[in-house]
C-alpha cells in the first residue's frame, strides 16, 4: 500500500511516498519559499535520482500539484497515476487534549483542529492548509492526522499540571503537552526490537536531540513525562531555544532591555540556546569545530546542552525506579559521540556504561554503544518520523475497516 506523508509548514511542504507493505521509501521532496515567485522544489528517489527546480508556487495547492506531477512523471516519477496513492498521513504539531491518537480526518476532526490553533498558532494553521490542499487535489484519498502531542497524552496530571492556579488549566488549557511524540514512539518500537523484548516490559529514556530537543520517560510503552511543555520552548537548551529558565527572567529582561512581548518571544525562541551561549552558531557541527579550535564559549554551549540532557536522564530514571535502555536519536543524538559521552559518563551508579570503542560518530546506523557488561543498554537509533506516520496511517485505516465491519 502506498502512503503519502505530508508535513506542511507555513512556507514549505515536505512529502514522502512510502510503500508501507515493504516499509520502503520510494521518493521524497520538499517545496520551499511557497508564496514567492522563486520557490524551490527539491525531489529525490530511492535510486539516488535528485532534481531541484525553481518555479513559482503561490500556495499549498500549487505545491501539491507540483509534487503530483513529479511523482507521476513518466521518466522521473515512481507511480503511474495518483490513484496508486491509497492514503495520506499528515503530520500535525498540536492535537491538544482532543486527540490522544491518530485520527481519520473528517469535517468534525478538522473543526476540532481549528479549535487547537490557539495552542500552536504558527504550526497548526499551516498543517490545516496542507490538509485542505490535499482534499482539493485528491478528494477521494482518505487522510489521517498524526499528532506530535498524542503520544504524551498518557501522562498523569501530576506530570502535566503546572503549579499555577488550576483555573488556568480549565480556562485556557495551560498544561504540559509535550512534542516529538512521533519520534519518541518510533524509537521506542525500534529499541524494543533491538532488545528483543516487548515495549510493555521496558523502561526507556528517549533523548531526541536535534535542533529542537526533548527527552521522554517511557514506562511500559507509555510516555509518563517529557521535557517540552505547553510549547516546544521548555526543557533542554536547544539550537536557538532557551529551554527552561527562571520564569522571573522574562519580566526582568523585558524591563532591562526594553523589549516587547513579541521581541522577548523571538529572543527566547530564536536567539537563545547554544546559539545564544556560543555567539557562533546553533549547529553542533560548527560548535564542535570552534570548540576544537579553543573557543571557550562554544565549549560552554556544548557543556550546558549535555549537562541538561544528563539531568533529565537521571531524573527520569529516578521517577521510573530504573531503566532498561537510554536511546539517542535525531541529528545530534544520532551523530555526535561527544554529547553521548558527556551524558553517559559517570552514570555507572545507575548501571549505565558506555563503550568508547563502540561510541562512534556518523554511522547512520542503529547501534548499541554500551559495554557488554552494562546492565543498561545505550542505543543509537536514527529516527524516522515519516515511517511512523505511514505505519499509523495503515493502523488507523485497518482498525477503521474492522469497526465498520463489526
Ligand atoms: P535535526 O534537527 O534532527 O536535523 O538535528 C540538527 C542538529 O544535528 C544540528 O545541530 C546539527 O549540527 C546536528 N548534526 C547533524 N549531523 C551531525 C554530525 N554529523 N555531527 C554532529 N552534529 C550533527
Amino acid at each position: 500500500m502506498m502512503v503519502l506523508v505530508i508535513n506542511a509548514g507555513s512556507s514549505s511542504l515536505k512529502y514522502q511516498l512510502i510503500d508501507i507493505s515493504q516499509q520502503k521509501l520510494l521518493a521524497k521532496g520538499m517545496c520551499e519559499r511557497i508564496g514567492f515567485e522563486d520557490s524551490i522544489h527539491t525531489y529525490s528517489k530511492a535510486d539516488g535520482f535528485r532534481e531541484e527546480t525553481v518555479l513559482a508556487l503561490h500556495n499549498q495547492v500549487e505545491s501539491i500539484d507540483a509534487m503530483l506531477k513529479m511523482l507521476t512523471d513518466p521518466e522521473k516519477g515512481v507511480i503511474s497515476s495518483m490513484n496508486e496513492i491509497k492514503a495520506i498521513g499528515h503530520r500535525i504539531v498540536h492535537g491538544g487534549e482532543a486527540f490522544n491518537q491518530s485520527m481519520l480526518i473528517d469535517n468534525e476532526v478538522l473543526e476540532v483542529l481549528r479549535q487547537c490553533i490557539d495552542l500552536a498558532p504558527i504550526h497548526n494553521p499551516a498543517n490545516i492548509m496542507g490538509i485542505e490542499a490535499c482534499r482539493q487535489e485528491m478528494p477521494d484519498i482518505p487522510m489521517v492526522g498524526v499528532f506530535d502531542t498524542a503520544f504524551h497524552q498518557t501522562m498523569e496530571p501530576k506530570a502535566f499540571i503546572y503549579a499555577i492556579p488550576y483555573e488556568m488549566y480549565k480556562k485556557h488549557g495551560i498544561r504540559k503537552y509535550g512534542f516529538h511524540g512521533t519520534s519518541h514512539k518510533y524509537v521506542m518500537k525500534r529499541a524494543a526490537a533491538m532488545l528483543g523484548r516487548p515495549v510493555e516490559e521496558l523502561k526507556l529514556v528517549s533523548c531526541h536531540l536535534g535542533n529542537g530537543a526533548s527527552i521522554c520517560a517511557i514506562e511500559y510503552g507509555k510516555s509518563i513525562d517529557t521535557s517540552m511543555g505547553f510549547t516546544p520552548l521548555s526543557g533542554l537548551a536547544m539550537g536557538t531555544r532557551s529551554g527552561t529558565i527562571d520564569p522571573a527572567l522574562i519580566s526582568f529582561i523585558m524591563d532591562k532591555e526594553g523589549m516587547t512581548i513579541e521581541e522577548t518571544n523571538t529572543y527566547l525562541n530564536r536567539k537563545s540556546g547554544v546559539l545564544g551561549i556560543s555567539g557562533i552558531s546553533s549547529d553542533f557541527r560548527d560548535l564542535l569545530k570552534a570548540s576544537g579550535n579553543g573557543n571557550v564559549r562554544a565549549k560552554l554551549a556544548i557543556d550546558v546542552f549535555a549537562y541538561r540532557v544528563k539531568k533529565y536522564v537521571a531524573e527520569y530514571i529516578g521517577i521510573m525506579n530504573g531503566v532498561d535502555a537510554i536511546i539517542f536519536t535525531a541529528g545530534i543524538g544520532e551523530n555526535n559521540s561527544l554529547v553521548r559521552k558527556l551524558v553517559t559518563d559517570n552514570m555507572d551508579y545507575a548501571g549505565i556504561k558506555c563503550d568508547p570503542a563502540k561510541n562512534i560518530s556518523d554511522t547512520g546506523k542503529e547501534m548499541d554503544i554500551s559495554t557488554d557488561d552494562s546492565p543498561v543498554k545505550i542505543l543509537v537509533i536514527p529516527t524516522n518520523e515519516e515511517m511512523e506516520i505511514a505505519l499509523e496511517v495503515e493502523r488507523v485505516l485497518t482498525e477503521n475497516k474492522t469497526t465498520q465491519r463489526a
